[in-house]
């Protein structure tokens, strides 16, 4: 008996890679502050401190997770944000392809806000036809196997790499120092990479 071949399983991270999320974020950012959008530097680090944004401890109503509170309860931030262009079409192609797509997202990180986290994320992916086999919402992203993921935070990248996993690092400001490897500035050259890893898979 022959077992069929196992997928090529893309392991795809949301925000910043398919959601543009910071873009999506920095008018409500100005608007929450009391500031003008174009105050807000487009180059900036995580955790936002180039948009004023303060460490929690520093003061809550000024910390990250006040703004992302904000956003979702006042703005639906995760079902409004548009997408990083090309990125619905690029997965719907893979997925023509035969890649199997696994969305991998820690957007749980907020308290008190998981049904509509859970909801607005289902929402968004259903009105943009991002097709999907599996809706991973953890922490761990170690904790999910897949045969090659996308991320941009530099966080999970260098988890990736330090466990011997290959990761495409989708270019934003954030991730700058990580290097070249495997670096797609744009869903071109995602579908690209993916395609040469399939290959060399096999
Ligand atoms: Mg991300």
């Amino acid at each position: 008996m022959t077992t069929p071949a196992r997928k090529f399983i893309f392991g795809v991270d949301l925000d910043g890679v398919v959601v543009d999320f910071y873009g999506a974020l920095k008018p409500i950012a100005a608007e929450y502050f009391g500031k003008k959008t174009d105050e807000l530097p487009d180059t900036f680090s995580y955790g936002l401190p180039e948009w004023g944004l303060l460490d929690r401890k520093a003061g809550y109503d000024l910390s990250y997770d006040a703004l992302h509170k904000h956003a979702v309860n006042q703005h639906e931030l995760l079902r409004t944000a548009p997408a990083i262009p090309q990125a619905a079409y690029t997965l719907r192609r893979l997925s023509r392809l035969g890649v199997h797509i696994r969305i991998i997202t820690h957007r749980l990180y907020v308290g008190g806000l998981h049904n509509k986290s859970v909801t607005q994320t289902a929402d968004w992916l259903e009105a943009h036809d991002v097709p999907y086999r599996d809706l991973c919402f953890v922490e761990d992203k170690l904790s999910i196997n897949a045969d090659l993921y996308i991320d941009d935070a530099p966080k999970n990248i260098l988890a990736y790499r330090a466990d011997g996993r290959r990761c495409i690092v989708f270019d934003n400001p954030t991730n700058r120092a990580l290097g070249n490897d495997l670096r797609a500035r744009n869903w071109d050259e995602v579908h690209d990479l993916v395609a040469a890893a399939m290959t060399d898979k096999g």
